[in-house]
């Protein structure tokens, strides 16, 4: 997928699973994009189009953060689509059904996994199978391997890094959302709010910073929703203990403020919301700023 920024960021490192971009001053802020990625893998053998493959994908969403890289803030974006594995579902999040033979561990499905959606997608649109027959064990294994796994341990040692060298960290989850649910979805046939921030109902946020997000889209005229319908995956689950000061915060950008939801491209919309992305990151860099001057680590 060819960014249409124009700025020269290049990434800091690229694998199969991901790119990663990382400011020259890094602040303990980390955006990570787990569904912005296309790439299809030559035996993923769905029975998907590729174009129902696109609806599940945070299309730009990468492109539109890149600048906070700038900013002093490090963005992983994935680079294989989430229809083909999920990284913002836990990896035993599978249903048995979708597997030839047996799991072997014990395997936690959730809602998600319920509704077609866990680790491993079941259907792309309502209707529409992604399989025609079950995946064999071996075949799940290896897309943990190379795209989950070196996804979610890059993702932690930049946490983890960070939280060592300033003694709290900020970790943003960005995601893209349909402008309406469809019967996928919790919300399905009701209009979506132009911005979706989700804290986990507080448990993975403090309610301080979430306060500065969204005080922050307010400000741009944006209309905000807080925690529904999504309230925050896995992602904003797994690394988050606000009390340790380890916050994680999930950011729902509805569709249409800068794509044809149709055609999968940019529209006009799409130089400004990128440039109100980048006031979004300048008040979170601010606020982190104002927390280290007055919460610095003794060494
Ligand atoms: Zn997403």
């Amino acid at each position: 997928m060819t960014l249409h920024t124009t700025i020269s960021t290049a990434p800091a490192e690229s694998s199969e699973s991901y790119q990663l971009y990382l400011p020259q001053q890094p602040l303990p802020l980390v955006f990570d994009s787990p569904h912005s990625g296309m790439q299809l893998p030559t035996d993923f053998n769905t029975l998907a189009s590729v174009a129902q493959l696109q609806s599940g994908w945070d299309a730009f969403i990468d492109e539109l953060w890149l600048p906070a890289a700038e900013q002093g803030a490090s963005l992983l974006a994935a680079q294989v689509s989430r229809m083909y594995i999920d990284l913002n579902r836990a990896p035993d999040d599978i249903s048995p059904d979708m597997l030839e033979g047996s799991w072997p561990s014990a395997l936690n499905p959730t809602a998600y996994s319920s509704r077609g959606m866990g680790l491993l997608r079941q259907w792309a649109l309502p209707g529409q199978a992604m399989y025609k027959t079950a995946l064999t064990v071996t075949q799940v294994q290896q897309r943990l391997a190379r795209y989950y796994q070196p996804y979610h341990q890059r993702l932690k040692q930049l946490l983890d890094q960070y939280y060592q060298q300033f003694g709290a960290v900020w970790h943003i989850d960005c995601h893209s959302m349909k402008s309406y649910g469809n019967a996928m979805n919790i919300d399905a046939g009701t209009p979506r709010a132009d911005i979706v921030i989700g804290n986990r109902d507080g448990q993975s946020a403090s309610a301080e910073f979430t306060a500065v997000i969204v005080e922050a889209f307010s400000q741009l005229g944006y209309n905000v929703s807080l925690n529904y319908p999504y309230k925050g995956g896995y992602l904003t689950q797994c690394y988050a203990n606000p009390a340790q000061q380890r916050h994680s915060l999930q950011i729902e950008i509805n569709r249409k403020l800068y794509m044809d939801e149709a055609a999968f491209s940019p529209h006009q919309g799409f130089t400004e919301l990128q440039q109100h992305l980048q006031h979004i990151t300048a008040q979170a860099t601010a606020y982190i700023q104002s927390y280290l001057a007055v919460n610095t680590k003794d060494e």
